[in-house]
């Protein structure tokens, strides 16, 4: 590590142990801190009249896009799970979501689909997208957002097979590496699919399309 991030990582280590203070603290205070570090790791003038209020403006945003952490599926579900009056299958495709890369903390965005045959159980419709959203907002991989949707929504309703799929774009990806801006990347996931039919399986996925 060279001597510059050592630096750095003892002015955040400094930063941080004053925000900890209970009488300092402010919701993002160590976001303001870590933010003002980038900039002089950017090598910027920290004074410059555009730049006077970005840490503050960059700490509420960091803190609204991970908002995620300290809430359950339970906690934004409340109270919108149903008794099933069917057995007909349930989709929702194309949930909008956004999203920061644990690898660089850079966006990543797309859409989830979310099909399954109840159990006993349904959902709120409105619910899925909040089941998104909670585990979209926190530091994630596409394929850990892909099984967090899934297994929450095992854990609530119990379906009898679901498939959750992910598409996304990854601006780490897309502003520096490889540089392919046109490639995204889908996930998928299934549970509880061994007790359906063969049939059923297919009508499932042609129901994501
Ligand atoms: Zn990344």
């Amino acid at each position: 590590m060279n001597n510059h991030l050592v630096k750095l990582e003892q002015e955040l280590a400094i930063a941080r142990a004053r925000m900890t203070s209970p009488t300092t603290v402010a919701p993002g205070g160590e976001a303001v801190a870590a933010a003002k570090l980038l900039l002089q790791a950017a090598r910027e003038d920290q004074d410059r009249e555009g730049l006077l209020r970005t840490p503050e403006r960059f700490a509420k945003a960091f803190v609204h896009l991970c908002s995620g952490y300290h809430k359950t599926a339970r906690d934004v579900v409340g109270e919108g799970v149903f008794a099933a009056e069917g057995k007909g299958l349930v989709a929702v495709r194309e949930v909008e979501f956004y999203s920061l890369c644990e690898h660089h903390m850079l966006p990543f965005w797309g859409k989830a689909s979310v099909a399954y045959y109840p159990g006993e159980l349904i959902l709120g419709l409105s619910k899925i997208p909040r089941i998104v959203d909670l585990h979209a907002r926190r530091l994630q991989v596409q394929e850990r957002l892909t099984e967090s949707i899934a297994a929450d929504i095992v854990d609530l309703i119990a379906p009898r097979a679901i498939v959750v799929q992910v598409e996304a774009q990854h601006l780490c990806m897309m502003m520096r590496g490889v540089e392919k801006q046109g490639s995204s990347t889908t996930t998928e996931t299934v549970r509880n699919v061994a007790g359906i039919s063969q049939e059923e399986l297919q009508r499932l996925y042609a129901s994501l399309k």
